[in-house]
């Protein structure tokens, strides 16, 4: 009878800062049904991770954190047809990822291609179908769209300026530093503003685009930049509230969207992109392929064992970090 897996793992033991996380060993059973065990290379750092922690995304504690990693399947569980030992998987949803072996749903791993390797999967997939999804299917960013990206030098950021122009839209980046408006303009960025430095961020944004409000504004930052946001778009342009790294946004006046010009407003979440096997396997095969054929490039900023994870998370906190930050467990 197979037997249980010793593996380190990344625990949030209740809610707070950084300084609740622990290394603990836990016991994983072997794969139940529909269910592979992989061996873990590498767990991708995310924000979802500091939300979660923090309790602003309410989950039982405790907990293993992450929700992003890459891997190589070590068993199957009865009723797996379409995955085998020695397959190289990736993922980017669910919790449990920050562990040396877990045990996934079959349904939600991609399969990584040759050409990629596994630590750039785990550092592609979460932030890369966030940035697929927000391009292609909140948005049909085409030729000649002008979007709006904050936090360019980020992970999702970085993906979504180059995404944009692979598609020939017209990016405004916005960023925190001199080196990070560089990164964003090496992309691709075609007007970079230090969104630290500008009095006024929507009249820059705007002045950026020739005096006209951009079709769409792509805003992870949240409550520091939602209302130059707004302010910054087209009358009926398209305001995506993504995520709430400087804090979440406050509840809102809907009247709002009427006197800024009859503008709409989504707050996606990856969940509802990529909700059928089949979505999920066309944006994750779509951003692996591209990143495979030199399409789509992956910085990995920072690499940390699973025992500085707190670092790794202050760092991200702090706005220190570029690209992509993994653990390796
Ligand atoms: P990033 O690598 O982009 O890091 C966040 C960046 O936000 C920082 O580097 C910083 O860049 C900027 N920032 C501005 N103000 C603050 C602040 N007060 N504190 C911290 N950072 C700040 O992170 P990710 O790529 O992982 O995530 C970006 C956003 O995308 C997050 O909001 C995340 O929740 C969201 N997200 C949403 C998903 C969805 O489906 N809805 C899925 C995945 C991510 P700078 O120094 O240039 O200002």
């Amino acid at each position: 009878m197979a037997s249980t897996t010793t593996a380190r793992a990344l625990v949030v033991p209740h809610t707070g800062d950084s300084s609740v996380l622990e290394v603990r060993d836990v016991e994983v059973a072997p794969p139940g049904q529909g269910e592979v065990q992989v061996e873990v290379a590498a767990v991708g750092v995310n924000f979802i991770d500091v939300y979660q922690r923090q309790g602003v995304y309410a989950i039982p504690t405790p907990f293993v954190s992450c929700s992003e990693g890459a891997g190589t399947v070590t068993a199957v569980g009865p009723g797996v047809t379409d995955c085998a030992v020695g397959d190289r998987v990736a993922w980017g949803s669910g919790l449990g990822a920050g562990a040396s072996v877990v045990n996934r749903d079959a349904d939600t791993v991609v399969p990584v291609p040759s050409g990629v390797e596994l630590d750039v999967a785990a550092a592609a997939m979460l932030q890369g179908m966030t940035a697929h999804y927000l391009v292609n299917s909140t948005y049909a960013v085409g030729p000649g769209t002008t979007a709006l990206v904050h936090a360019a030098a980020g992970g999702v950021g970085q993906l979504l300026v180059q995404m944009i122009k692979a598609k020939a839209g017209r990016v405004i980046a916005t960023a925190g530093s001199p080196d990070k408006l560089e990164i964003a303009r090496r992309l691709g960025a075609d007007a970079v503003i230090n969104y630290r430095e500008a009095d006024d961020l929507a009249g820059t944004v705007r002045e950026a685009n020739g005096g006209a409000g951009v079709d769409v504004a792509y805003d992870g930052v949240g409550k520091a930049t939602f209302d130059a946001s707004l302010e910054s778009l087209r009358p009926r342009g398209l305001m995506v509230l993504f995520g709430g790294a400087s804090g979440q946004v406050p509840p809102f006046d809907i009247q709002r969207l009427n006197a800024l010009g009859s503008l709409f407003l989504t707050r996606p979440t990856i969940a509802s992109y990529t909700a059928t096997r089949e979505e999920l396997l066309e944006r994750g095969t779509s951003v692996l392929g591209d990143i495979a054929a030199g399409r789509l490039s992956i910085e990995i900023g920072g690499r940390y064992p699973l025992t500085e994870a707190a670092t790794a998370y202050d760092d991200l906190e702090g706005r220190r970090t570029t690209g992509k930050l993994l653990l390796i467990p």
